[in-house]
C-alpha cells in the first residue's frame, strides 16, 4: 500500500514502506508537525533543509512571520522521526549573557 502526502503545492510524497503500519507511521509523522508557533502564528507555515559541515541533514518547517523553525527529529538507531516544537535560531555570538 502506497500514502500519498501533499506537502505543499510542489512537494507530493509517494511513501511505500515495508509494511502497511510503517507507511502510516511515515506518512502520519511527516504531516504531523507542530501547528502553532511559539509566537502565536498557526499559518502560512513552510518546508525548509539544510545540510551542517556532517552532512547531516535537516528537515524543517518555518514560521512566516517570526523564522521560527521545527525540526523533524530521528529517533535513536534511525527507528523513526518525530517533529521538535518551534525554535528561533539565535546565533552563540547573540546569545545574551549576564555580566
Ligand atoms: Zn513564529
Amino acid at each position: 500500500m502506497k500514502a500519498i502526502v501533499k506537502l505543499s503545492p510542489k512537494i507530493e510524497l509517494h511513501i511505500e514502506e515495508a509494511t502497511l503500519k510503517e507507511t502510516l507511521y511515515s506518512a502520519i509523522t511527516l504531516t504531523q508537525y507542530p501547528k502553532q508557533c511559539v509566537c502565536g502564528n498557526r499559518d502560512g507555515f513552510y518546508w525548509t533543509t539544510n545540510k551542517d559541515q556532517d552532512n547531516n541533514i535537516y528537515i524543517n518547517v518555518k514560521c512566516p512571520k517570526c523564522g521560527a523553525r521545527a525540526k523533524l527529529g530521528t529517533l535513536k538507531g534511525d527507528r523513526g522521526h518525530f517533529w521538535r516544537n518551534f525554535e528561533k535560531y539565535v546565533p552563540k555570538d547573540k546569545v545574551d549573557t549576564i555580566t
